[in-house]
């Protein structure tokens, strides 16, 4: 079955909890635009090389599209789709006025030279002129793109309309007009969800125990933050493999990444080949760390991690989604079936859209915000989104994915009707 396909189906169980027009329901199932490109580039050795990529612009209906811009070597069409429709439904739970879309070009920027990706980045700005723009669409970066390719989107933009526009693109360096607090806003975000869901169910930070998979820009800062916030981080793991602490001591992870940046991997840091240089933790290979004893497992790696084949071996009570769709469909089904709680990734990986959203309105006014401004702004958003689903979870009797879907097409729908009620 397709990503899209699959996106779609769990839009249309949540949608039978709302009695939304044909027409609205029409509207929502279906992108508004999508463009395909196919476009040269020349290579250092001198050839030249063709490069295909997509831009989704899946719904404008509360603002204009926002979506990050991936460069992976299996992008496609239908995966493409199904983050831009990601989006439109992340922009609506936490109400930031944006709308969704995403881009994707079928490329491993590993085996491109540094000049090779700029001229690449470039080539696709010229592609995208006419469709983006701070009112249009703002691209962001996603998988393997990064501030300083940002930075290329905005400068060959600027080139192009003859001046600087800055709020073009979102998550970009600090030198050119990003936002204070933009690294460690998906992690401080998921972090905020964390604690009202704490709240909820009366769990004591300090005795939580936390395992995250995935130690890059948001698995390393939640867990930094949830470690300075007293919960019990018990387990780090990253591509190469895992660590634990079987003691449930909590470990540090700005400790843990010293040590990786110093030896290389976070399992190999501490064990590597036979010597084990750490009395405390034990190394766990990438299968066996989503199945460690743990209150609390956060998803911050790739996407489909939990499965049906899996999803029966999690410990935890709680699984936190700041990876884009982590869980699927059927690793959902068995999960609530064993009263494991699930807190999509529409709302707990929302803090880093939301301070995009901060960047263009920073951009937009020419007026920039401390880092303190910017998380007493987020937090309010955060919370508030956690209480609205949390709520709707309540009435409905539903799971918060489902409560998170019905939220947001609630309002896409008042959006639509309010636009378009001739
Ligand atoms: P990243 O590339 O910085 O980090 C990814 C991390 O996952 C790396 O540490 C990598 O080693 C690790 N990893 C890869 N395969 C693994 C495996 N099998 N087991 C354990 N670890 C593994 O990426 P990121 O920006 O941290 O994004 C992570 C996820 O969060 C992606 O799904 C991304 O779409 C999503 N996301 C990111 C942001 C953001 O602000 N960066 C916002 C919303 C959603």
């Amino acid at each position: 079955m397709s990503i899209f396909s699959n996106a779609l189906s769990q839009f249309r169980s949540a949608a039978q909890y709302l009695s939304l027009s044909p027409y609205v329901l029409g509207r929502l199932q279906r992108p508004e635009r999508v463009l395909q490109f196919s476009f040269p580039v020349t290579m250092d050795s001198g050839t030249i090389r063709m490069f295909d990529g997509y831009r989704v612009q899946y719904s404008s209906a509360r603002g204009p599209y926002k979506g990050g811009l991936r460069f992976h070597p299996q992008a496609s069409l239908d995966e493409v789709k199904a983050l831009a429709f990601l989006m439109m439904i992340k922009c609506a739970v936490v109400g930031i006025p944006l709308g969704g879309s995403k881009g994707g070009i079928a490329v491993d920027p590993k085996t491109l030279s540094p000049a090779e990706l700029e001229r690449l980045t470039r080539a696709l700005t010229r592609q995208l002129a006419p469709f983006i723009g701070p009112e249009k669409d703002i691209p962001a970066p996603d998988v393997n793109t990064n501030p300083e390719v940002m930075g290329w989107v905005m400068d060959e933009y600027a080139q192009i309309v003859g001046h600087s526009v800055p709020g073009v693109v979102t998550g970009k360096p600090l030198s050119l007009g990003g936002s204070a607090g933009r690294s460690a806003a998906t992690g401080q975000g998921g972090l905020y969800v964390l604690a009202e869901l704490a709240r909820k169910l009366k769990l004591n930070p300090k005795k939580t125990r936390v395992v995250v998979q995935g130690f890059g820009n948001v698995g390393y800062h939640f867990a930094k933050l949830a470690y300075g916030a007293g919960y019990r981080i018990v387990g780090l793991s990253d591509s190469k493999g895992g660590i634990y602490a079987p003691n449930g001591q909590s470990m540090d992870p700005a400790h843990v990444m010293e040590q990786k940046r110093a030896r290389g991997l976070i399992a190999g840091c501490y064990c590597v080949g036979s010597v084990c240089d750490c009395k405390n933790y034990r190394a766990l290979s990438n299968k066996q760390i989503l199945a460690a004893p743990a209150d609390v497992l956060v998803l911050a790696a790739l996407e489909n991690q939990l499965t049906g084949t899996n999803a029966g071996r999690v410990k935890a009570r709680v699984v936190l989604e700041m990876a884009n769709g982590p869980v699927t469909p059927e690793a959902d089904v068995k999960l609530a079936k064993r009263g494991v709680i699930v807190v999509p990734d529409v709302l707990s990986n929302a803090g880093g859209v939301t301070v995009s959203y901060f960047e263009l309105v920073q951009n937009l006014q020419q007026y920039y915000w401390t880092e303190n401004e910017v998380l007493q702004k987020l937090k309010p958003i955060m919370v508030q989104a956690f209480a609205k689903v949390w709520q709707r979870a309540q009435e409905l009797k539903v799971n918060l994915r489902t409560a998170a879907l019905v939220v947001a097409a609630e309002r896409l729908a008042q959006a639509i009707e309010a636009r378009e009620r001739s």
